[in-house]
């Protein structure tokens, strides 16, 4: 039995978005990025979650439902869940030996051998590239660019399957130079499998108001969808698959 305690935001249990086909989606608490849109900033606070489990508790609340995510899978989001990596590393493990796919929703900003080690453990990384512009990158999440890069260079080494996440945002990360700079990046990787452009949408606002906080993308409108277009041909006019 594992002391390990995963600090858990919340759960869903038939989500379709976070990697393929049904599955139950963990959400950890948890996040040392500030992301100028986050949709869950009550995910930032280390110890601002509402449950608590070992990975055999959580094990067993998803096998639950292993008939409906057998074809699917787990995926562990956040948050940022490599905060926790010890616990993805136990939890993933446990949903391998019950022949479950694992995916893991990562910034790729904890890139350490704990990381490394939960990795070892999950089929599928979905990783999120913010922007492939430094200063951007900076300005839209607080932090630096380099971790993130670092691990997707290491992902391809390991030729671990990757599926590139990027939100759209208009006059942030919508201009075809950074663009067509990411795609370029992508091609030189072994294992991203596919780009999924993600346009900016504005559901998380309430919660920066609920929780006190300046939401400094107030009145940001979504891209329009010739910007979208635009994004997914440039990725599409460099073989990358959609
Ligand atoms: S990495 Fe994810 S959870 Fe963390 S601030 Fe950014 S969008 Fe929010």
């Amino acid at each position: 039995m594992s002391n390990i305690i995963g600090k858990i935001h919340s759960f869903e249990s038939f989500g379709t978005v976070d990697g393929p086909g049904v599955r139950f989606v963990v959400f950890l608490q948890g996040c040392v990025l500030k992301c100028k849109y986050c949709h869950n900033p009550d995910s930032w606070g280390f110890d601002d979650n509402k449950i608590t489990q070992t990975p055999q508790e959580l094990i067993k609340e998803v096998l639950k439902y292993k008939s409906f995510i057998q074809k699917g899978g787990v995926t562990i989001s956040g948050g940022e869940p490599l905060l926790q990596a010890e616990f993805v590393y136990e939890f993933f493990k446990l949903c391998q030996e019950e022949g479950l796919h694992t995916a893991l929703d990562t910034s790729g900003f904890i890139f350490n051998d704990e990381a490394k080690k939960a990795l070892e453990v999950t089929d599928l990384v979905l990783l999120d590239i913010k922007s492939i512009n430094p200063t951007t990158y900076k300005n839209l999440t607080g932090v630096e660019l380099e971790n993130t890069l670092k691990m997707v260079q290491y992902l391809s080494s390991i030729k671990k399957p990757m599926w590139v996440r990027h939100v759209l945002i208009d006059g942030w990360t919508d201009n075809d130079k950074d663009l067509t700079e990411l795609a370029d990046f992508l091609t030189t990787l072994d294992s991203v499998e596919k780009v999924e452009i993600l346009p900016y949408h504005r559901l998380g606002e309430f919660k920066w108001e609920q929780l006190g906080i300046e939401y400094e993308f107030k009145g940001m409108l979504p891209p329009s969808e010739e910007r979208v277009q635009n994004a997914k041909d440039i990725f599409k006019s460099k073989g990358i698959a959609l």
